[in-house]
């Protein structure tokens, strides 16, 4: 069963397959927290102590059906994460490794709203927390279920790496490797700006 995937207008439109093998998990860390207040609306995005709801897939796993035009990307720094979001309307998308080898996608909430089910319905519970030393506040201690997760991802990335299947992304051109869209990279005082704001 596929789980759809939607930026806020519409414009943008897919969907996730094999829901059941995600992992879910929330990121406190500033980066995250920086990339909400560059788009504008914090308060959609991140949780009453800076959380970011995201779900952890391999990119094979994410299909766009109409709308690609609309997906750009931007980084906080040369070297940083590329961090999905559309141009018509700054949903949050996802985040990505620069290097597509490195076969991970965290999708986050805001283009998972279904109507007819929630994240936890959809997805199961959360089952990460990471980067909580910079959460606003304590949030709840996951450490074992954390763990397990994170042994589980990764040994999902090293088989995408081995059989090869990291090819199949939406994100990259599958031979060179280089992103669909070239990332928006912040300059200095842009990222004061939205690090600031954190
Ligand atoms: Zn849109
Ligand atoms: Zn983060």
């Amino acid at each position: 069963m596929n789980h759809p995937l939607r930026c806020r207008c519409g414009t943008l439109k897919g969907h996730v397959s094999h829901p059941e093998k995600v992992s879910r998990g929330v990121c406190y860390c500033k980066d995250c927290q920086a990339f909400a207040h560059f788009l504008g609306a914090p308060g959609d995005i991140l949780d009453e102590m800076g959380g970011t709801d995201v779900v952890a897939t391999l990119p094979k796993h994410v299909t766009f059906t109409q709308g690609m035009e609309a997906l750009i990307c931007m980084s906080l720094t040369e070297t940083g994460m590329l961090r999905w979001y559309t141009s018509c309307c700054n949903t949050p998308i996802c985040n990505t490794p620069r290097d597509f080898k490195f076969s991970h996608v965290g999708l986050i909430h805001t283009c998972l709203k279904d109507p007819t089910r929630t994240l936890e319905t959809a997805f199961g519970p959360v089952r990460m927390r990471v980067n909580t030393k910079n959460a606003k506040g304590t949030p709840e201690s996951m450490s074992l279920s954390t763990v397990a997760s994170i042994v589980r991802f990764l040994s999902s990335v090293i088989r995408a790496r081995l059989d090869g299947s990291y090819r199949h992304t939406p994100f990259f051109a599958p031979d060179r490797g280089t992103p669909i869209v070239s990332p928006k990279v912040l300059t200095n005082s842009e990222r004061e700006r939205v690090t600031n704001a954190v």
